[in-house]
């Protein structure tokens, strides 16, 4: 059977700007017929994340993250339906996803590496289950909970930067179900700012591009910071530690503001701000959700809930046509886009 496919075309090396030539489209073939215990599967969503960044590198600099191989088709959360069956518990027009879905229109997959989808769940928003009720939305939740420290009527008062992205906005939300008292985001344009204010219940938001961050930021969180959920790290990352309480926190989600440099992970502070750290006792430990899969069943069900009940506002930017992938996720690099970054392959 022919089928489309995304491969990686060239690495943008450690210290570049990754382009959408970076990926090719070409043709290929599958197999005509389906083996025992697998599926073929018609790609619906893909997802471009931050993380690809590090994979477009022979070495991804983790351990837990294989690069993408030149000239091979590249993978990462994918939702498809079945089209054809030889998997005892899979059967033709179940939505299906995994983490390791290649970008390709149509694919043939080991059924045991899928995980069998409940569009009722997110009111038939499938792709929600790439973001608000996926990975993203597990690394907003448990980074919250797992290192937020956030305590109902505890007064806190919570940042967060790349406020307007996948993760951020959902971490900000649930920053404030979960007991903050005032929620501030930081993102790059006035509209992101004005969507996370005027949509998504925070208090304030600031756009990082204009003005002085600083100085908003003290203006607008008078009582200092006590949890800041850090997406993008650098100087954003900088000035808002610098005003943080005594024996505050930091969940240390991501650093997407240094992803297209050669350093290490989670790279260093400069050492006037590891020295506010270390002298005001702020935790800055390393966040990882993959280490915490063992919380996924309970924790995707209460994100649905919330989404089912309106208490958590979802927005997706979404690109058409596996042709798109490369450009999408040059975009979302550059803060293109709001909330979740959602290639559509095929309706
Ligand atoms: P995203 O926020 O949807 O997209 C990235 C956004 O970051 C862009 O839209 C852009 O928006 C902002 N950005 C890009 N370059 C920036 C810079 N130099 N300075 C400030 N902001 C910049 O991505 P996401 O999926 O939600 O991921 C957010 C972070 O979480 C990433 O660092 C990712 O690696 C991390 N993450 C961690 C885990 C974990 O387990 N720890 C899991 C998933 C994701 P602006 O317009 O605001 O610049």
């Amino acid at each position: 059977m022919i089928i489309q496919r995304v491969v990686l075309n060239s690495r943008p090396g450690k210290n570049g700007v990754p382009v959408a030539e970076n990926f090719r489209l070409e043709q290929s073939t599958i197999a005509d017929t389906v083996q025992a215990g697998q599926v073929r599967v018609k790609t619906l969503y893909l997802s471009v994340d931050p993380y690809m960044r590090c994979r477009m590198n022979e070495d991804t600099g983790s351990d837990y993250l294989q690069p993408w191989q030149l000239s091979e088709v590249a993978d990462g959360g994918g939702i498809g339906v079945v089209e054809e069956s030889k998997h005892q518990n899979l059967a033709k027009g179940d939505f299906v996803t995994s983490f390791t879905w290649p970008w390709q229109t149509v694919a043939i997959l080991d059924g045991d590496l899928l995980q069998k989808l409940v569009p009722q769940l997110v009111n038939g928003r499938l792709s929600y289950f790439l973001g608000a009720a996926g990975i993203t939305g597990l690394t907003a939740l448990l980074g919250v909970r797992e290192k937020g420290h956030v305590a109902a009527g505890a007064n806190q008062t919570m940042v967060v930067s790349g406020a307007a992205g996948a993760c951020g906005s959902l971490a900000g939300q649930i920053g404030r179900l979960e007991g903050c008292s005032r929620v501030v985001g930081i993102a790059g344009t006035d509209e992101k700012c004005s969507i996370l204010v005027q949509e998504m219940g925070f208090d304030a938001a600031i756009n990082y591009k204009k003005g002085d961050v600083a100085k908003q930021l003290r203006e607008l969180c008078p009582g200092g910071v006590d949890v800041y959920f850090d997406n993008v790290g650098g100087d954003i990352s900088d000035t808002v530690i610098s005003q943080m309480n005594q024996n505050s926190h930091i969940i240390l989600c991501g650093q997407i503001s240094q992803y297209n440099k050669d350093v290490p992970y989670p790279p260093p502070l400069p050492p006037d701000t590891e020295k506010i750290q270390k002298e005001r006792n702020i935790t800055r430990e390393r966040f990882l959700v993959l280490n915490y899969m063992d919380k996924q069943e309970a924790s995707v069900l209460q994100l649905c809930q919330w989404i089912q009940e309106g208490k958590l506002k979802v927005r997706e930017t979404v690109v058409e046509g596996l042709a798109n992938i490369g450009a999408a996720f040059q975009s979302m690099m550059n803060g293109g886009n709001i909330g979740k970054q959602i290639v559509l392959v095929s309706k």
